[in-house]
């Protein structure tokens, strides 16, 4: 079943125990606390979000439908211990929910990007929820499913992506808000590439003396911001 509140066209009907895939590959994780990790990529197709800055734009189309074992297979001839479900946004397919099970049961560690608008609750409990907070400078932070909070384990990440000043002050007002300090995940607070400067991100967490971590996007340093596939 489709998530209700689907506002965007959808071009494709899932084959049973498919998932249609933009792109399967082995890199080093590029943020959260795990970054630099040997990590398989899995990138879902689809996105009911258009955040002004995404960088994965690429990841809006169709995508090839992939049956459940291949990209098992795949996942095991890569060879990580990391596996990285990302998207567009993962939780759009339903086939997502077995997919992450299956890989939990084989023994990988699997942690999930998810932009934040669609429940967490089915995702199987082993995996790391890596939620995003939209910030008013995506342009999408009126989509946030803030019950999704309540779900978080403490395994978890919650990540706010930084346009500008006004979207840090705000980021830190919802920290406040659903006291989201002292709950023992981590709280990543990253700088839109190219657009809001570390150095000032920096300065502003040590002004405020705020228990965050910084999170840059390495796979934008180490290769050029628009590669895909790393
Ligand atoms: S949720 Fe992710 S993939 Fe979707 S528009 Fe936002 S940044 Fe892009």
């Amino acid at each position: 079943m489709l998530p209700s509140d689907l506002s965007y066209t959808v071009y494709y009907l899932p084959m049973p125990d498919h998932i249609n895939i933009i792109e399967i590959f082995p890199s080093v994780q590029g943020e959260s606390t795990l970054t630099g990790l040997p990590t398989t990529f899995i990138r879902l197709a689809a996105c009911n979000l258009r955040c002004t800055w995404c960088d994965t734009t690429y990841s809006f189309g169709r995508g090839t439908a992939v049956d459940l074992e291949e990209i098992v297979k795949q996942v095991k001839d890569f060879g990580c211990q990391q596996v990285c479900v990302t998207g567009g946004e993962p939780l759009l397919q339903q086939n997502v929910y077995p997919l992450m099970t299956e890989l939990c049961d084989a023994g990988y560690l699997v942690s999930l990007e998810t932009g934040g608008s669609l429940s967490t609750t089915k995702v199987d409990p082993r995996v790391r929820v890596i939620l995003d907070i939209k910030c008013p400078g995506s342009g999408m932070h009126e989509k946030n499913l803030w019950d999704n909070l309540t779900q978080l384990k403490s395994q978890d990440e919650v990540k706010f992506v930084l346009l500008h000043r006004e979207d840090y002050d705000w980021a830190l007002e919802v920290c406040h808000k659903h006291q989201l300090f002292n709950k023992g995940f981590a709280l990543l607070f990253s700088p839109v590439h190219g657009k809001l400067n570390p150095q000032d991100l920096v300065k502003w967490i040590l002004e405020n003396k705020i228990n965050v971590r910084l999170n840059l996007q390495i796979h934008k340093f180490i290769w050029t911001p628009e590669t895909r596939g790393v």
